[in-house]
Parts: C-alpha cells; structure tokens; sequence
C-alpha cells in the first residue's frame, strides 16, 4: 500500500508514524508513506495556502489551486510508478473531515485493499469547496469532534489500514480475531504472571483445554459488547449458542 498524504504539516504524519509496527512495516516494504507540502505548490511568493473566506465570518480556508496542484503531481507520480506495473485505475481521494462518514474497521479492511491512498489533510477551517468537489471520492471522519488539522485522522487511518496489510503483523492470525471484528469486542486478555497482587488469570486459560477456551472467550466479547456497546450486537453474526447465552443473562 502506498499513502499519499496532501498536508501543511508532512513531518508531522512521517514522523508520527515512523515507529514501531508502522515504521517496520514501511522498513520492510509492505507500506510507504509520501507526505505531501501542499504549500510548495503555492504560486505566492510568500507561499501562502489560504485565504478570508467570502461571506465572511472566522477563520481562514485553504485555497484551492494548491492543493489542486499538489493532488496533480501525485497522482502523475502514481501513474508513472504504474506504468511500469499494471495500470491499477484511478486512486482514492479520501478528504478527512468531521463532516465524512464515520470510519470504522470495516471502512479500514475495504481501504486496505486498495494500491494507493491519497488523503488529504485540511487545516484552519477546512479547504475551498470547488477543489474538493473536483479531487475527493471519499470523505471521512474519525469521530464525532472538531479537530485543528487533519494529520491526526490522517495518521488514525493509516495505522489502522496498515495492521490489516498482510505481513505488517508479525502473527497475521492477531489481526483475525479482535475487536470490533464481527461487530463484537475482544476478550480480556491476560499475560504471566499468574497471580499479580492476588487477581488470578481465569483457570479455563491455564486448563490447556481449547474447546472450553473457545466458549470462554466467545462468552467474555458477548458479555463485553452487551455491556459497552450494545449498539454493535444488532450487527454481530450471532450463533443459536450465543443467542442463548444472552438470553439467559
Ligand atoms: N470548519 C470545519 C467544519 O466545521 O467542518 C472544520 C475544520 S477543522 C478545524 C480543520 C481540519 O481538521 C478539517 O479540514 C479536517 O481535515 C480536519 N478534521 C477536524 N476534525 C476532524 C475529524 N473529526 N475527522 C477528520 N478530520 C477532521
């Protein structure tokens, strides 16, 4: 997967990302990360990106021929990194705004199938209208509140596309079963020590019997999402057991 991100503030998203899981997956080669100064496509001597909105009213916009232009060179780039591989169509143009649909993990797993990604970060309050309605294909949010920049929900989403990439996990079988997989929440999870200041790990865990680890575990993300999200078990593939299982609670 190759991100492409448009922004005012690109060492913000490299260096944000440049650890751990994300910053070995991008080692590796499995991801590469290319952020973007929307600014070095100002054609103002002072480079400046935005402007007073018309109307009136707080704020500044940003201006919409750089950021044209800058989505411009990208997807040149992308076409001429195709063009030695197999022409892969037109990328994705995700806008990250409060006003988009609500990311979530299925929205993460049909994101992470795609080639290239390019989003695009807003900042001030927001981007002139006519270049989003020109570029974007997408527009999403990562949460019901205003933020100052959209690096943060730039970031949010590429880590979370990334873990689904096969290889970025070191076990691909953690990224399988876990929360909100299946419209329900993991179960709790415990490490050694056994006893840690007198609070024992269950003992079906210590049994080594896997059946009964299975149904445990099944229990534990109903009981979870019943009581912290109720709203995902309209949602979840629920089995006769597990109706049952509730239904007796
Ligand atoms: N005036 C805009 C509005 O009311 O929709 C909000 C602008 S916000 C201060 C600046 C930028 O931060 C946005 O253009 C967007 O890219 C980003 N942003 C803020 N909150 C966000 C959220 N919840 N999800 C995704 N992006 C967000």
């Amino acid at each position: 997967m190759n991100y492409h991100v448009l922004t005012l503030f690109p060492e913000m998203v490299q260096q944000g990302l440049n650890t751990s899981i994300i910053g070995r997956a991008m080692d590796k080669g499995l991801i590469t990360i290319d952020a973007i100064n929307i600014r070095d496509y100002s054609k103002d001597k002072h480079k400046r990106v935005d402007d007073y909105p018309y109307g009136g009213g707080a704020g500044m916009v940003m201006q919409a021929e750089p950021v044209y232009l800058a989505y411009k060179d990208v997807q040149e780039r992308i076409k001429s990194a195709q063009s030695s591989e197999q022409s892969q169509g037109k990328p994705r143009v995700v806008y990250v705004t409060p006003q988009g649909q609500l990311f979530n993990q299925k929205l993460a797993e049909e994101l992470a199938k795609e080639d290239d990604l390019i989003i695009l970060c807003g900042h001030y309050e927001g981007i002139d209208e006519r270049v989003l309605e020109m570029i974007v294909t997408d527009y999403i949010s990562i949460g019901d509140y205003v933020l100052t920049g959209g690096e943060l929900p730039a970031m949010v989403m590429i880590d979370a596309i990334s873990r689904l990439i096969p290889g970025v996990l070191n076990n691909d079988s953690s990224a399988q079963f876990e929360s909100l997989q299946d419209n329900l929440l993991e179960y709790p999870q415990y490490t050694r020590p056994e006893i840690f200041m007198d609070r024992k790990v269950p003992d079906v865990l210590l049994s080594g019997h896997h059946a009964n680890i299975e149904k445990w575990r099944r229990q534990q993300s109903l009981l979870r999402t019943l009581k912290n999200r109720p709203d995902l078990l309209k949602e979840a593939n629920l089995t006769e057991e597990d109706r049952k299982f509730l239904n007796q609670l």
